[in-house]
């Protein structure tokens, strides 16, 4: 079945052309209505074609601001390649501010490969996984911590089951500069986006930029040097003039210890912060219940060493939520 999504917008036709996807929602309140998701695409000469995507969660900031700024500078006489750039991919979710979409209440990064006839997410998930991913030789789903979590600002790729697609999507991640990347081994859910891209052979970044629902300065200007450097790495651009950045240090999640979930319902005191080592054991935090002080509080243990790259953000915790998690040194 085909996408329901139409756009008159040209992805062949050089230049820079902003416009909109639109997705058939017919409602209440406008039955030949649409979902109107921000597209723009930017395109020049023979170089290859590099989709960008934030928004994907709705409260995950750096990114959207990145692309958007990215999109209206950009000069398409100044790249070779295409450009194809949603900076608020979840449209719904991010005009409300928030992780899923309160359309339908799906996360759109559990969605994937989507479908064309099912609710307004999963129709995106599909038009990306049946039109967009096809058009695209490298792409980059840029996330944060969101309103619920804290990040270690990163770069990721996660490991596919092919070796060739893994060195070369490394070798990205490598130029883009920052100062962490993070390499996903530990991916137990294949409705990703960046697992639908895998499998699609496609050169395929992630990356957690801040969180807290708000807006890093450190990330956003890591994420747009990135971009800057991941262009001139693909040959779109010209080589930028600057000093080399420092190699990024390398990590990765392997497996469910690295994670530390909340043990009941209360306010979780973190005892670490984020870039803080710390060993098997130690206390990652405590857990207080100011309803009735005169419970202990729940002291909650690392299960593995490791690096804290995110942090639960707000003070509140229910009994399952992530409090923390780790990453370990990778051997290069
Ligand atoms: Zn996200």
């Amino acid at each position: 079945m085909a996408t329901q999504i139409w756009t008159p917008l040209d992805y062949d036709k050089p230049g820079k052309q902003i416009g909109h996807l639109n997705l058939p929602h017919s409602v209440h309140r406008s039955a030949y209505g649409n979902i109107v998701i921000p597209l723009g695409i930017v395109a020049n000469g023979t170089g290859p074609t590099l989709l960008l995507t934030a928004g994907t969660h709705g409260d995950e900031y750096e990114g959207q601001v990145a692309l958007t700024r990215l999109l209206r500078d950009i000069d398409p006489a100044a790249i070779n390649g295409r450009l194809i750039i949603l900076p608020m991919l979840n449209a719904p979710a991010a005009r409300a501010g928030l992780r899923v979409s309160p359309v339908d209440g799906v996360n759109l990064n559990r969605a994937f490969p989507g479908d064309p006839l099912g609710s307004p997410t999963q129709a995106i998930a599909h038009y990306v996984s049946s039109v967009l991913f096809p058009l695209a030789d490298v792409y980059q789903d840029l996330h944060a911590g969101g309103s619920s979590l804290d990040y270690l600002p990163f770069v990721s790729v996660r490991a596919s089951v092919d070796a060739d697609l893994d060195a070369k999507a490394l070798a990205a991640a490598r130029a883009f500069g920052a100062p962490y990347i993070q390499v996903w081994g530990y991916s137990p859910d294949p409705r990703l986006s960046t697992a639908e891209s895998n499998r699609q052979k496609i050169i395929s970044l992630g990356g957690e930029f801040g969180g807290g629902g708000s807006v890093s300065r450190r990330g956003l200007g890591i994420v747009e040097r990135g971009l800057q450097r991941l262009m001139a790495h693909l040959g779109m651009i010209a080589p930028l003039d600057e000093t080399p950045p420092t190699p990024a240090i390398e990590v990765e999640v392997k497996g469910r210890d690295h994670y530390v979930y909340a043990a009941g319902n209360g306010l979780f005191e973190p005892l670490c912060d984020l870039g803080d080592h710390v060993e098997a054991g130690q206390t990652c935090g405590l857990l207080h219940d100011p309803d009735d002080p005169t419970r202990p509080a729940i002291p909650h243990h690392f299960a593995t060493s490791g690096l804290l790259i995110c942090r639960r953000h707000p003070g509140r915790a229910e009994r399952g939520d992530c409090v923390a998690h780790l990453a370990t040194p990778r051997r290069r």
